[in-house]
């Protein structure tokens, strides 16, 4: 196929010689001097090694010095956007990018593919020296991205945020919480906000009410320990966020751009954007975000909607019917959990009774069945359900709430905060002996029921069935994850 570019000289063909041969776009034209490697490195310049002529000092950002100079400077892209239209519409392939760069000591601007203006970069923050990076013409500028290996060393480097680069770091000006940012501290117009993603939402395709054609857009959610709210990203920045983690990614956002808006509840709402002049680092690496991490994991643990049964800790048979079994009550099971023995994932069983049952309530709220995706919580009646951003069908567990609470002599645990094994759920909801029916004294449970099954009870068999759970008493055998700070069940006995 014939490229639009063959060679540089066809592209500046009036300032060459041409020797008669004028038609620079017919493909069977030959001998304008260029070999085929050499056009290969041009229609296709990222399939050549990254070799500049030149030697580049290395340098900081904050070091560089205006006028000639053969600088190397490296930094993470902390902004960038396209001259195609001020606000969301689409960049035509000829324009320019506008690229801001951030190595922890200051930011640059970087224009970049056939820039007509030098850049005028405008009012961003630390950021005072601008290059221009021309295919053509200026031979001696290059740019290199750089796709590093995770957790790499390369991978690790220049995440420090501008101005936390001190020795002895207190806080970063500016750095408030989301909560204070979305109140009123968007006014000020110079905050910063530290968040984690929750959420990145299905690409949409949005139809402007004043402008003609489609504009992409992304929405992000985004928290910390005092408020979440949604970051729109649009158009060309949609990738940006392909590889952010739901409860993983930190995000230091400084000038975010931001829209309050009435909703149609009446309710007053912020979202928050990318601006001309806001800087996103991500993943930074400085105090406050290795705070909020650990902060986060906290926040996961105790709002998580289903922790999965942790596997290969205790010997279930031992724990269940072994020598070494240990009748507890609450009161004693908190004590040795707390306070004598807290380093031990130790196994003992709990004579209770059934204080509350909430499965009608989930029942008729459609929660009976959970799970997680996307960082987002999955809820059906039906233990399978496809997850609304990705579009993937997952399995679903028995939400642990629909056990409200047990209770003994000494004290009370709420369901929601146990996590059952599959088998201990099965001997739960179908190994009560039933009483007064044909089938005399046997134990229930003999066609070994599943707790998926009761997806397809009616309403009345769901009622029965939790009638009959609540206040019987019941033997559970229970091990206690140190890891995960809970109890959890492992079998059930009537
Ligand atoms: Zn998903």
């Amino acid at each position: 196929m014939a490229s639009h570019f063959p060679s540089i000289q066809s592209f500046y063909s009036r300032e060459v010689a041409s020797n008669g041969v004028n038609d620079s776009s017919s493909p069977t034209r030959v001998g304008d001097g260029f070999t085929a490697s050499e056009v290969e490195a041009l229609t296709n310049p990222l399939s050549r090694p990254f070799q500049p002529s030149r030697c580049y000092d290395v340098c900081t950002i904050a070091e560089l010095q205006t006028g000639p100079h053969d600088y190397r400077i490296t930094g993470r892209l902390v902004n960038f956007s396209s001259t195609g239209g001020p606000h969301r519409t689409p960049a035509s392939p000829e324009s320019c990018y506008f690229l801001v760069i951030c190595d922890g000591t200051a930011a640059m601007a970087a224009t970049a593919i056939a820039a007509e203006n030098q850049a005028e970069i405008g009012h961003i923050p630390y950021c005072s020296v601008a290059t221009t990076i021309y295919p053509g013409r200026n031979g001696a500028t290059h740019i290199e991205f750089h796709v590093d290996q995770a957790g790499s060393e390369e991978d690790c480097s220049l995440r420090l945020p501008l101005e936390a680069n001190t020795e002895k770091y207190e806080y970063l000006p500016g750095l408030m919480t989301l909560k204070s940012f979305l109140a009123s501290g968007y006014d000020l117009g110079e905050g910063k906000i530290l968040v984690c993603v929750q959420s990145v939402g299905p690409r949409r395709t949005i139809h402007p009410k004043k402008k003609e054609g489609t504009l992409g857009l992304v929405e992000v959610g985004i928290y910390d320990d005092t408020a979440r709210c949604v970051m729109k990203l649009w158009q060309d920045k949609i990738p940006s966020a392909k590889s952010w983690v739901p409860n993983q990614t930190i995000l230091l956002i400084s000038r975010p751009s931001c829209r309050q808006y009435t909703s149609r509840q009446g309710g007053v709402n912020v979202e928050v954007g990318v601006g001309y002049s806001t800087i996103i680092d991500v993943d930074p690496d400085f105090p406050d975000a290795i705070w909020l991490r650990s902060k986060i994991q906290d926040m996961a643990k105790k709002r998580s909607i289903m922790v999965p049964f942790p596997a290969d800790i205790w010997n279930l048979q031992s724990a269940m019917y072994g020598p070494n079994r240990t009748l507890y009550t609450l009161a004693e099971l908190e004590d040795q959990a707390r306070n004598r023995d807290p380093a031990s994932n130790f196994t003992g069983k709990l004579s209770v009774v059934v204080y509350e049952m909430n499965l009608m309530e989930h029942w008729r709220r459609c929660t009976t069945y959970c799970n997680e995706c996307c960082g987002i919580p999955l809820y059906a009646n039906k233990p399978t359900a496809i997850c609304k951003n990705c579009d993937s069908q997952r399995d679903l567990s028995l939400n642990p709430r629909v056990l409200g609470s047990f209770l003994d002599e000494s004290g009370m645990i709420i369901g929601q905060k146990l996590i059952w094994n599959d088998e201990a759920w099965n001997q739960f909801l179908f190994g009560l002996p039933i009483e007064e029916t044909t089938a005399s004294h046997e134990q229930a449970n003999p066609t070994q029921q599943s707790w998926k099954d009761i997806a397809t009870f009616n309403t009345d068999s769901m009622r029965d069935l939790e009638m009959q759970l609540l206040y019987s008493r019941v033997t559970l055998t229970f091990g206690w994850s140190t890891e995960l700070g809970r109890l959890c069940i492992l079998g059930v006995e009537w």
